[in-house]
């Protein structure tokens, strides 16, 4: 990838960001035979791209805000999805348990709206329930004063996998990604940008370069301010941030396969219980915060607050010790003048500078073809680039399967699961798993590194598997056999399995739910830096 960004002279378009606002433009402008570059500052979807519901939605809470428009929209992107990536998208059902007597007519009304909007591209009718049909669905459900329930679908999907497989697809498309590789300038000429600075961010950026490019694109999600910034000095704020962070259970308190939307929390918010990857995840909240960062932390009281409202709703009550990982993330909200940011718009923005920096911001993983198309749009008549359709409406997203069976341990390769069965053959060790209690194996590991531009033991355990989010224990202790794995298959020493091993532990303790973190990170893989 290196040698392409140093022997094209011009692309035609150079995307800023490798969140999946980002990446689906890198797949719409490579498909339309652009000449385009993505670079991202750390790994793809390290920024909020992880750290979604994993809902692939209209969003029944913005058809409660009555934002038909963006609901309208979403549920057909939800349908294009589903077609072109239905070895990552799936079928969900979910319950809205009822406790008082109004709550079935209200929201099951409102849910056969949903199913109308969705139209054919429905994931199947709503339906309503009766006491003994929603407690033989979800069996957990605290039975006492449940009056019945409604059923309804939705899509669910792994969010970096998909943001890998979407780096995949571009690349397959002829573009050019890169991890680890930060904007620090832009070029100008004649007042117009012209080309990006960037720096090499796994050399101590003693690598940089300048490339140029017709289009340039900010999609940097929370970030894009400090793009905005190196713009124009005086440009004013665009985004204002929202973390909602997630717990992460064990399938136990909600076996049945069933996921669990409360309609209405204390702070008027949607709460979800949702299965994942044989764990069950539970979130979210909305609190305005001030500073972006590539690892936002889970403040105590939203903790307890997405704990106290799951017990209300499960006979079995979870407590801090059931939680196996918490997990944080920045919604950029464009900014309005409103005071609460569960008012601001959840729709994409899309601005053109004076210098023709093209930025686009908000918006919803669901989204992100559309909008990656309107941005093209953009970019076609600003650059004066060839006028060529879109598409990515029927474009298959890399690993493309018809057919596939969610229970089996490799489904989310797709296609791809083949390449790593092909390590197992070769190798029968690298079949045994990464950990007793995670799914992982070591095939995966060497998979990741060779094909998926796996740099780092976070990159392996937070991304290309899902290990930090769905156990971060075990992932905590499996990252001194990941490193060591890693530095075999890319030639690394042990002072660089050394610092992977500190480099993660330090992001995981932020995901080990007790106030009294370190506690769980035995005491021979705490770094120096968390001692202090
Ligand atoms: C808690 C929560 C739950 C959500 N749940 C859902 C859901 O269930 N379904 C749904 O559809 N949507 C959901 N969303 C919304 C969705 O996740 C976001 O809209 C989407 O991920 C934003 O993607 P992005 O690419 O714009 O931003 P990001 O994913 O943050 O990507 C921006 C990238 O830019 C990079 N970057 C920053 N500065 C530079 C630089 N100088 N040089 C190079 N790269 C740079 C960052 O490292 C980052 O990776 C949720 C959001 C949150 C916060």
């Amino acid at each position: 990838m290196i040698e392409q960004l140093q022997a094209t002279p011009m692309w035609d378009i150079c995307i800023i960001g490798g969140g999946a606002t980002g990446l689906g433009i890198a797949v719409d402008a490579a498909s339309r035979g652009f000449k385009t570059l993505l670079v991202e500052k750390f790994d793809f979807a390290k920024g909020t791209s992880s750290r979604s519901t994993k809902l692939v939605h209209g969003g029944v809470r913005y058809l409660q805000q009555g934002n038909i428009k963006l609901v309208m929209e979403a549920l057909k992107e939800r349908g294009v999805l589903i077609k072109n990536a239905p070895h990552l998208v799936k079928n969900q059902a979910f319950i809205v348990p009822n406790y008082k007597w109004w709550e079935g007519p209200f929201y099951g009304i409102g849910l056969k709206v949903y199913d109308w909007m969705a139209g054919s591209l429905g994931f199947g009718p709503s339906q309503f329930l009766s006491r003994e049909e929603t407690l033989n669905l979800a069996p957990t459900l605290d039975a006492d004063g449940l009056r019945g329930g409604v059923l309804y679908h939705d899509g669910q999907f792994d969010d970096a996998r998909l943001a890998i497989h979407l780096a995949m697809t571009a690349v397959d498309q002829g573009a050019t990604v890169i991890n680890y590789m930060s904007v620090e300038g832009l070029m100008k000429a004649n007042n117009k940008v012209c080309g990006v600075i960037l720096k090499n961010m796994l050399n101590d950026g003693s690598f940089s370069y300048e490339v140029k490019a017709k289009a340039v694109v900010n999609a940097t999600g929370v970030f894009t301010d400090s793009i905005l910034k190196m713009d124009d000095a005086k440009a004013d704020d665009l985004v204002a941030m929202s973390q909602g962070i997630h717990i992460v259970l064990d399938r136990e308190f909600l076996p049945s396969g069933t996921a669990i939307m409360i309609p209405r929390t204390d702070d008027k918010r949607v709460l979800f219980a949702v299965p994942w990857h044989n764990k069950i995840i539970v979130g979210t909240t909305d609190t305005p915060v001030n500073n972006a960062s590539p690892e936002p932390k889970a403040m105590e009281e939203e903790i307890e607050f997405v704990l106290h409202h799951i017990q209300k709703y499960l006979t079995k009550d979870p407590d801090r010790s059931d939680i196996r990982s918490v997990f944080a993330g920045l919604r950029p909200l464009v900014k309005a003048h409103s005071k609460t940011t569960a008012a601001l718009s959840r729709d994409h923005h899309i601005s053109v500078s004076n210098s023709e920096l093209i930025t686009i911001t908000g918006g919803k993983w669901t989204t992100y073809r559309k909008m990656a198309e309107d941005v093209l749009e953009i970019a076609i008549a600003k650059a004066g680039l060839a006028d060529v359709d879109c598409q990515t409406k029927d474009l298959h997203i890399h690993g493309y399967k018809n057919e596939t069976d969610f229970s089996k341990p490799l489904y989310y390769y797709g296609e791809d699961e083949k390449g790593i069965h092909s390590i197992v053959e070769a190798d029968k060790t690298s079949g045994e798993r990464i950990h007793p209690t995670l799914p992982f194996i070591k095939a995966e590991i060497a998979w990741a590194v060779r094909n998926e531009m796996c740099m780092k033991v976070d990159d392996f355990l937070s991304r290309r598997t899902r290990a930090l989010l769905l156990d971060a224990k075990a992932s905590v202790e499996s990252a001194p056999l990941v490193a060591e794995f890693m530095a075999k298959e890319a030639g690394k020493n042990e002072n660089w399995i050394k610092n992977e091993i500190d480099s993660f532990n330090s992001i995981a303790k932020n995901y080990l739910p007790t106030s009294n973190n370190k506690l769980l990170i035995p005491s021979d893989r705490i770094s120096r830096a968390d001692t202090n």
